[in-house]
């Protein structure tokens, strides 16, 4: 099998999201938006597909030219290659790295005929979940109060979810920052949800040594189960500060560079007791095993980072201590459960239990909607 074509198509929608200055996620006015999408195309006829940011110029430039003629199941050469391509070019963010790789994954489930997970060494077919709420905003009737986190939270459980994590208020929906602030809200929503749903939390990423470790030790007292990225994680140093100086479990590196290996010095340095990764900040499902082996081999357990369809296959993939699979972003306003456009369904199904289910098709096992996609392709 041979890769013959690498092409990044733009798919028009019309959104109802809209970016901070942070880039965080917020409900805003419907407005025209692209979405790319990553088509792989093998000798054999076999393509390989993959929905998510990505950079389209370097796909089709320098990674293609590294792609051209392989065969797609050298997955590690070619993740090997685009390593090595990727020091130098920093338009190879681990984004688009995740997209070539996750698009040759899902080439090598078609062409065994198996889902992702399967092929990876199943190790169960649903996994459990927890509701993962939008970053803060100033949005009557969205998230702009603790009590109106304490209000969603509670329609949360009533929908199923059996774990619950806050992201609170950030610049620049708010100009500071408050540990006050955010253990208003985690009261709020402990008081709603009671003691037997399992709570985390992903606050403000620049608070100092001193405002994280009050923000822990607030909850403690609220019996959260996690608290992660309070802090730039560019200093391990700090977060072994924090780690030490609490009872309450801390979660990371989730946006750190460097992939398994900042993993594997945060592990030997007790920078955190949970570990964290994800396909989109570690350049895809390749580097993401090496992540989880990294944990596995250490004893640690480690929470995948994001909703993204990777993280879901290798989550089917381990019996690692790895708890949840991360639904969401989740907002009052919005309604998660509408597939997108491109799709017919969503692909992190959840069922009656609140357990997410694993994509049962060949390879990633997206369920696109053809018609939408054909009728949608623009420059
Ligand atoms: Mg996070």
């Amino acid at each position: 099998m041979k890769i013959i074509e690498v092409r990044v198509d733009q798919i028009h929608f019309i959104s109802d999201m809209v970016r901070d200055g942070e880039f965080h996620s917020h409900p805003g006015k419907p407005h025209d938006a692209k979405q790319p999408m990553l088509t792989i195309v093998c000798d054999n006829g076999i393509e390989g597909h993959y929905v998510g940011p990505m950079v389209k110029g370097v796909i089709e430039g320098g990674c293609s030219q590294v792609l051209i003629g392989e065969d797609p199941l050298f997955r590690e050469r070619i993740y090997r290659r685009l390593l090595q391509y990727q020091r130098l070019q920093t338009e190879l963010n681990e984004r688009t790295l995740c997209a070539i790789d996750c698009a040759l994954w899902d080439i090598a489930g078609k062409a065994a005929g198996l889902p992702v997970y399967k092929l990876l060494g199943a190790y169960r077919d649903t996994v459990p979940c927890y509701g993962s709420i939008m970053v803060g905003d100033d949005i009557k009737g969205g998230l702009d109060t603790p009590e109106a986190y304490a209000e969603y939270a509670l329609k949360l459980v009533k929908q199923g979810y059996k774990a619950i994590k806050l992201h609170t208020w950030m610049p620049p929906i708010i100009p500071e920052p408050s540990v006050d602030m955010d253990l208003e809200a985690c009261k709020a929503v402990r008081e709603a949800v009671g003691p037997n749903i399992p709570l985390m939390l992903d606050p403000y990423h620049y608070y100092s040594r001193e405002e994280a470790l009050r923000l822990a030790r607030g909850l403690e007292k609220l019996d959260f189960l996690w608290l992660e990225e309070p802090m730039d994680e560019h200093s391990a140093s700090s977060y072994k500060y924090l780690t030490e100086n609490t009872k309450l479990q801390i979660c990371g590196p989730e946006t750190a560079e460097g992939k398994y290996m900042t993993r594997a010095d945060w592990i030997r340095f007790g920078s955190a007791s949970i570990g964290r990764a994800g396909a989109l900040t570690c350049g895809g499902l390749t580097s993401l095993i090496k992540c989880l082996h990294l944990y596995e081999a250490n004893g640690m357990s480690v929470e995948m980072h994001g909703n993204h369809i990777a993280n879901l296959h290798l989550l089917g993939a381990t019996g690692i201590d790895g708890k949840y699979f991360e639904r969401g972003l989740l907002h009052p306003m919005l309604d998660y459960e509408v597939p997108k456009p491109w799709f017919t369904a969503n692909y992190d199904k959840m069922n009656e239990n609140g357990d997410v289910i694993i994509p049962q098709g060949p390879g990633l096992g997206y369920e696109f909607n053809w018609d939408y996609i054909k009728n949608n392709i623009v420059k």
